[in-house]
This record gives C-alpha cells, sequence and structure tokens, in this order.
C-alpha cells in the first residue's frame, strides 16, 4: 500500500495534498521517501521562517524538553514571558500585552473576542454592545467557525451555515465603501496588511490611513491579523510598517514564522486608554476572560523566542527586502508573457500568472499545474488564489539558493508557456 492510499484510507480528505512524502529537511531544502531533494520555497506556508531544523531552534527544543514540557497556565514560566517581552520590546514596540495561544485561527478568535469585550464597553447610545468586526473580501483569518466568520470568501464557509453572526465583508482597499459602511454596531475592522491566501494583495497605504482615521472617529478598534506577515515576512518586524510606519492598531494576531515551526499563535493588545478613566484596552481582558490549556507552553515559547532572536540578532528583515529586490530584477528581466506581475514585499511575494497561457486541465487551476510542474523540477512552492503562485522561502535563504529556485522558475515557466 502507498502512504497515499494509507492517507486515503485513514486521514480525513480535507486537505489536495501533493503527491510526495516528506521525511527531511535542513536550511531550504527538503527530501522525500525516495530520497529526492528538493528546494523549499513553501516552507510549511511561511512557518519555517530559519528554514528547517535550524540547530538554534533545535537546540532550545532538546534543552526545554529535557527541562520542562508543560504545566498549566495556573503557574508562571520563564519562557512565556521572556517571549511576550521580547515581541513587545523588541518587535511590535507598542505598550501592550500578549496572549499565547496554538495556531492563527484560535488568535484571531481571540482578537474577535476582545473586540466583543470592547464593544460591550463602549456601547451603542442606547447602551446596547456594539459587536460588529468589519473585514475585507478575499481576506483569510483561519478554519474555526469565528476566524471562518470573519473569512470574506464564500468558498471557505460553503456548507457550514449558519456563521457566527457581526461580521461585514467589504472591498478591499476600497476608501468610498469603509466610510460607507459603519454602522452603530460596529466595534472593531480585522485585516491583513497583505492578504496571504486570498492572492498577496497589498493594501494600500492611503486606505490603511483612511481606515486608522474612520477608526479613530467612530471609535472602533484597528485590528491587523499579522498570521502570515509577521516577524520579517515582509522585511519589517510588523508589515504594517512597511506600508504606513506611523500606525498604531489596537490589537493584532499572529502565528505562522512565530514559531518557526512548532505550533504556536498569539494576540495582542495595547495598552491605550478607551475612556476618560483611564481603563486600558488590555485591562478588558481580566481573569477568567479566555484561556488555552496549551497556550504558551515552554517548549513552544523557548523555540518561539530562539526564532525572534535571530531574526533581530542576524537583521533577516534586510535579508528579506535585499532577497526581493533580487527576485523582482532578475524575474522583469525574462520578460515571460505567462507572468502577469510580481505583488507583494519582502518574501511574501505572489507571481500573478496569465491563465490563458497555461495548459490546464478542467477543475485545475493555472496555479495547482504551474506549483506540480515547479515540484516535479525540485521546487516547492505553494498556490495563492487560482492565478498565482506565492514565494515564501526561509528569511535566511542565501543567495545562491534564490539563483537556483529562479532558474528553476524560469526554465519551468518557458516550457509551460512555449
Ligand atoms: C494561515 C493564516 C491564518 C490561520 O492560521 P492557522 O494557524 O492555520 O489557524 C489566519 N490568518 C492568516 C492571514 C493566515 O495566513
Amino acid at each position: 500500500m502507498t502512504t497515499q492510499d494509507r492517507y486515503a484510507e485513514h486521514v480525513l480528505p480535507t486537505y489536495g495534498r501533493f503527491p510526495i512524502v516528506l521525511e527531511r529537511g535542513e536550511g531550504a531544502r527538503v527530501w522525500d521517501t525516495d530520497g529526492r531533494g528538493y528546494l523549499d520555497f513553501c516552507t510549511g506556508i511561511a512557518v519555517c521562517a530559519l528554514g528547517h531544523c535550524h540547530p538554534r531552534v533545535v537546540g532550545a527544543l532538546r534543552e526545554q524538553a529535557g527541562r520542562l514540557l508543560h504545566v498549566s497556565n495556573l503557574y508562571h514560566t520563564l519562557p512565556q514571558v521572556e517571549l511576550a517581552e521580547e515581541i513587545n520590546t523588541r518587535h511590535i514596540k507598542l505598550p501592550g500585552k500578549v496572549f499565547f495561544a496554538n495556531s492563527g485561527a484560535e488568535a484571531n478568535d481571540g482578537l474577535i473576542k476582545s473586540a466583543r469585550r470592547f464593544g460591550h464597553r463602549r456601547t451603542q447610545p442606547d447602551g446596547s454592545p456594539r459587536y460588529e468586526v468589519i473585514t475585507f473580501r478575499m481576506s483569510f483569518h483561519g478554519r474555526t467557525l469565528g476566524s471562518m466568520s470573519a473569512t470574506g470568501q464564500a468558498k471557505i464557509q460553503e456548507g457550514f451555515d449558519p456563521l457566527l453572526p457581526g461580521f461585514r465583508y467589504l472591498p478591499f482597499n476600497d476608501i468610498a465603501a469603509l466610510e460607507e459602511g459603519i454602522r452603530p454596531e460596529t466595534a472593531a475592522v480585522l485585516l491583513e496588511p497583505i492578504q496571504g491566501e486570498g492572492g498577496v494583495n497589498m493594501a494600500t497605504p492611503e486606505f490603511l490611513r483612511a481606515l486608522a482615521e474612520v477608526c479613530r472617529k467612530h471609535d472602533l478598534l484597528l485590528m491587523f491579523d499579522e498570521i502570515q506577515t509577521g516577524f520579517g515576512r515582509c522585511g519589517e518586524p510588523m508589515a504594517w510598517r512597511a506600508l504606513v510606519p506611523e500606525l498604531e492598531p489596537d490589537g493584532v494576531s499572529w502565528a505562522k514564522g512565530l514559531g518557526g515551526g512548532v505550533p504556536i499563535g498569539a494576540f495582542w493588545l495595547s495598552d491605550r486608554a478607551i475612556d476618560s478613566d483611564g481603563t486600558s484596552l488590555s485591562s478588558l481582558m481580566g481573569p477568567g476572560s479566555h484561556g488555552s490549556t496549551f497556550g504558551g507552553g515552554p517548549l513552544v515559547c523557548a523555540a518561539a523566542l530562539e526564532v525572534l532572536r535571530e531574526v533581530r540578532e542576524r537583521d533577516l528583515c534586510a535579508n528579506a527586502r535585499r532577497q526581493e529586490a533580487r527576485i523582482r530584477a532578475t524575474v522583469g528581466g525574462w520578460k515571460l508573457p505567462v507572468i502577469t506581475e510580481v505583488r507583494g514585499i519582502g518574501l511574501l511575494l505572489g507571481i500573478g500568472l496569465d491563465p490563458a497561457l497555461v495548459p490546464a486541465p478542467e477543475g485545475k487551476t493555472a496555479a495547482l499545474v504551474v506549483a506540480n510542474k515547479l515540484l516535479e523540477a525540485g521546487l516547492l512552492v505553494p498556490a495563492a488564489g487560482p492565478n498565482t503562485i506565492r514565494l515564501l522561502p526561509p528569511l535566511n535563504v542565501t543567495d545562491a539558493e534564490v539563483d537556483e529556485a529562479l532558474g528553476i522558475l524560469r526554465d519551468t515557466l518557458a516550457a509551460i508557456s512555449a
């Protein structure tokens, strides 16, 4: 029986999987069970920020596993507070507080709950709570009931209604729609500074500035989903700062690259005062309001701490920006008609494909056809929507690895569209 047959028999078929079985990784490379190597520009979908099995992360995990694996959040541990301090003082650099979860979807659920708490405190004029969270079309916020309901894509929600009430989806980057879209019950706005799964769509600086102004005017929380974009992926510790540096959000969610491969998510709330008594936003999530058995455990926090230190100490943000420039220059020089554009920032890049130039069988998108051809040629990349493939190499990717990947990309795209 092949591994794929065993999956078919025992694992729920929720994923369309590529036809390889991976068993080992090192840096920007992984190997399958046939011993074949691949350059990994998928990195667990922007998770393995330092590549596979980085010695600093592996060392921290080994050390912590032999010391203390898990205790309840009924107690304090050093790795959790050290990670929170590292995030607050060195990465987000705004006064606020962190809650640790286990995934991105859970982190967003925490932000949604926080928005509702806020809406209970800062009510509508008649005293009834505000509860609505505005999100955007083509967004992706996760697969739990809460985060799926926040996601502005019908295909993610199909067959699961009734959804959690209290969300409205507005067109992304549309300032007029935003200004008309605020209702008395609106409490918050949640968005990805760069939509990842939805196709690598950037928020425009004008839109972000208008959004911050609307939030100020209507007393709404401004919340960023930085689950895919955060911690160096976009060439800055926080992606919104690459677009509008002076913005100060009220809430932020993270996961993916934060742990470099271990399952961790987190959300952050600002310490800013939300009323004239000086009540801070972060104080609204007080004792008993939220929790997680596994969240912030010593094992994952010890690993994440080393990821963030490595990103900072080696200035991997600078490498992300430099490799982006190299990739753009090279791809731009090819003049391949099948490539419509390069979108994104840092090492969250989308290569737009012209579907008319990619022969695809019925029911298969151009992006998936190209991703499968690249895999056959030795390069792993994920799709982002029907006509975009993503390049998500590790943040410490070298010039030689980028050049090798670009060589495979050029040859493959040239052959497909010939
Ligand atoms: C991946 C992702 C999520 C969901 O994270 P999970 O860890 O899969 O729950 C949410 N938001 C964004 C922007 C993502 O990229």
